[in-house]
């Protein structure tokens, strides 16, 4: 039976490991901050905006969250942008996603300074991935990575399999995959063979939206299964892309929904805008 990666655990380990570093710090007259932006009402986004300011909180950062009305315009909301940007306070910014309609995303993105995106969805940071420059890392990709290190499974030499894509979770992990010299299959909508792509995999990721598409057939004996899905079932429970029951004899290594990837998403989070609050004043 595979060993569970247990996401809270790490992330928690993570988190204290942050805790000791803002207060350090702190002794220098530094304290990280984060501002979140959330426009309009969406309740998942509600609920994750709290769920950052609790960590801010928790791990003794500042923070800001600018709650904005659905009828903001993009005007308003590029205003805010670069006032956050001016504020010497604020070393990371975040601007909770999806956005209203009539918010053209991307414009928003462009126009978060580089060294305050601490979603790293800034091209400038997507492109300083692409060649391995340093630079913020999206934060559920880094987390992916995070979880592999902590549970000592060197991505080094096998083969990596990333079903899905997106420029937010597939196409990132893909590129630190490589990073760290595994070698990389992309698979998405049209891969005709996938279970049998799935099933060549060392390291198996699952980055879809597809409620327990992975199964047990398309994973090779031992592999270490990363699942990033988190879909909502018509019963009210979560879970992930991959059939976690069906797989959990087959794979090596595993991370449940929830408890897996998903809480290392707002650690990473609260890591990059140490980083960001670091190197704006020359720390380390
Ligand atoms: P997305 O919809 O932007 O991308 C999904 C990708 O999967 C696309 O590239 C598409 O080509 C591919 N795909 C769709 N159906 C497929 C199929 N049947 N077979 C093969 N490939 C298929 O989604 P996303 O934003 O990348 O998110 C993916 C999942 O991860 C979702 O469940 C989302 O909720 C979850 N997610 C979790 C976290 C976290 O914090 N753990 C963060 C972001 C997203």
């Amino acid at each position: 039976s595979a060993q569970v990666i247990d996401g809270k655990k790490i992330s928690d380990t993570i988190r204290e490991e942050i805790k000791s570093e803002v207060a350090s710090l702190l002794d220098k007259g530094v304290r990280p901050g984060l501002a979140v932006v959330l426009v309009g009402e969406d309740p998942a986004s509600q609920v994750y905006v709290r769920n950052k300011a609790k960590a801010c909180e928790d791990l003794g950062f500042y923070s800001e969250v600018h709650r904005l009305s659905a009828e903001t315009t993009q005007e308003e909301l590029l205003g805010l942008i670069g006032r956050l940007n001016e504020q010497e306070s604020i070393h990371g910014i975040l601007v909770q996603l999806p956005l209203p309609k009539h918010i053209e995303e991307k414009p928003v993105i462009d126009a978060i300074s580089v060294a305050k995106d601490v979603d790293g969805f800034h091209p400038i940071n997507v492109g300083n991935l692409m060649i391995g420059d340093d630079s913020l890392l999206p934060c559920t990709p880094a987390g992916c990575i995070e979880l592999l290190k902590r549970t000592g499974n060197s991505a080094a030499g096998k083969h990596a399999v990333v079903i899905g894509r997106s420029n937010i979770v597939g196409k990132p992990i893909s590129l630190l995959l490589l990073r760290e010299h595994a070698t990389v299959t992309i698979c998405h909508s049209r891969t005709p063979n996938l279970a049998e792509v799935a099933r060549s995999a060392d390291i198996l990721v699952a980055a879809v939206g597809v409620p327990k598409l992975v199964k047990r057939d398309w994973v090779k004996p031992g592999a270490v299964v990363l699942d990033v899905g988190i879909n909502r079932l018509p019963d009210g429970k979560l879970c992930g892309d991959v059939d976690y029951e069906d797989v959990l004899e087959t794979a090596g290594w595993i991370t449940p929904v929830p408890r897996g990837v998903g809480p290392m998403t707002i650690t990473m989070l609260m890591a990059n805008t140490l980083k960001a609050a670091k190197k704006t004043h020359g720390i380390e």
